[in-house]
């Protein structure tokens, strides 16, 4: 495992500014909509962009900034911005970047709002988008055309655990065209797992209610990039396009999240190991797909470019009902859909976060009826294994 993360625990702690008027040790909330000036002409300059300071905050804060700086430093890149949610960063990223005409290579298991957006929004805006398997990489070869402007994909994906080798992707793309841009969802990996951008991605997007924040209380999300991509991503996506702008409160909350964030990923990966080896061994369960066991067929990548395989596991059971009568049957596992919390969540994918897609797409993109996704909570394993047992029973 070749991710170096010596000191993520350092930097989910101290790292971006600190410093604050007062000396606060917690980053203070600026509730605050605007800003007041000087005068008329500092107002001017600050409009201008002649003049740093804030002026209203959806166009900078000094909480969000304070969390901005943090994630940027998690990611590795030169600039964050924050969204109030993963679907606003993914649109704020994604559009500004596009135009009518382009073509826009996805893979094709993705989280069901983005694939709706992407199957559904971008085409009206004239943005071709064709979806494929990028674990295949022949078909990633054949269908990098020359007005490809970007390629999208999540790893592990969502709801499947299908993993992309981000290095590999990332390369082809770039001998495509230098103008290519590859765009990747870092939600289920988190940067203390895998940081796409040293393995040659341009931007990576996150939905932050996940492990970012990782105490079920808030909805955020995050594009992180370059300045010279994230400038339109500011000024066109976040400003103009979607005004999805993180609250401050949130922007604290997360900041106080990320500070156990070490913590918490271990724990989150120890316990979805001994669940999925669980879940391996249980004669309901027809498949585990968990990037940790040797049988995913993504296992070598993700030893390669994760440091440890993550805390989501999805497994089938025979049929849509027989996945109903065990999901009523649990007792302790939260039936909510969301990830990356301190309780163990479970849910349906095909009746729930992935009812966009039709049986058929469904198919195409290797889920079935039978899929159950399991956020592996921060509980003692035992009692997680146990109310599965006794759930997996009942099915
Ligand atoms: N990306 C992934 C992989 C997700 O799982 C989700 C939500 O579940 C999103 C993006 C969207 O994030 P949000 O719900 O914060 O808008």
């Amino acid at each position: 495992m070749s991710t170096s993360s010596e000191n993520f625990a350092t930097k989910v702690i101290h790292g971006g500014s600190k410093k604050n008027a007062e000396g606060a040790l917690s980053a203070p909330i600026f509730q605050s909509s605007t800003f007041i000036f000087d005068s008329a002409a500092q107002g001017g300059r600050r409009f201008a962009g002649e003049e740093g300071g804030y002026i209203y905050t959806r166009l900078g804060n000094p909480t969000i900034n304070a969390l901005e700086e943090k994630i940027a430093l998690l990611e590795e890149a030169e600039e964050c911005v924050a969204f109030s949610s993963g679907m606003g960063a993914i649109s704020g990223a994604v559009v500004p970047h596009l135009q009518a005409g382009d073509h826009l290579l996805s893979d094709k298991t993705l989280y069901g709002c983005t694939f709706d957006l992407f199957s559904h929004l971008l085409p009206k805006l004239g943005i071709e988008v064709e979806f494929i398997d990028f674990s295949n990489i022949e078909q990633v070869k054949k269908s990098l055309r020359p007005d490809t402007r970007a390629v999208y994909f999540e790893t592990p994906a969502n709801p499947n655990m299908k993993i992309i080798d981000v290095e590999l992707v990332a390369r082809l793309a770039h001998q495509a065209s230098a103008r290519m841009l590859v765009i990747t969802d870092n939600t289920f990996a988190t940067p203390y797992l895998t940081r796409p951008l040293l393995l040659g991605a341009d931007i990576v997007v996150h939905s932050a209610t996940k492990y970012l924040n990782g105490h079920g209380d808030v909805v955020a999300g995050f594009a992180c990039g370059s300045h010279e991509l994230m400038k339109p991503v500011r000024s066109v996506g976040l400003k103009d396009l979607t005004g999805a702008v993180l609250g401050p409160f949130e922007a604290f909350l997360i900041l106080r999240g990320l500070k156990t964030m070490k913590l918490r990923m271990d724990q989150h990966c120890a316990n979805a190991m001994k669940i999925a080896r669980f879940l391996d061994s249980c004669p309901q369960v027809l498949k585990v797909y968990f990037p940790g066991l040797k049988s995913h067929p993504g296992h070598e990548i993700a030893a390669r470019q994760m440091k440890q395989f993550g805390g989501m596991i999805s497994f089938e059971v025979k049929s849509y009902e027989a996945a109903k009568k065990m999901l009523d049957h649990l007792k302790l596992c939260c039936l909510a859909v969301s990830l990356g919390d301190c309780e163990t969540l479970i849910q349906h994918p095909a009746s729930m976060t992935h009812s966009a897609y039709s049986k058929e797409e469904r198919e195409a993109a290797g889920f079935s009826d039978g899929l159950i996704r399991l956020s592996v909570g921060l509980e003692e394993a035992g009692d997680i294994i146990d109310d599965l047992s006794q759930a997996l029973a009942a099915e």
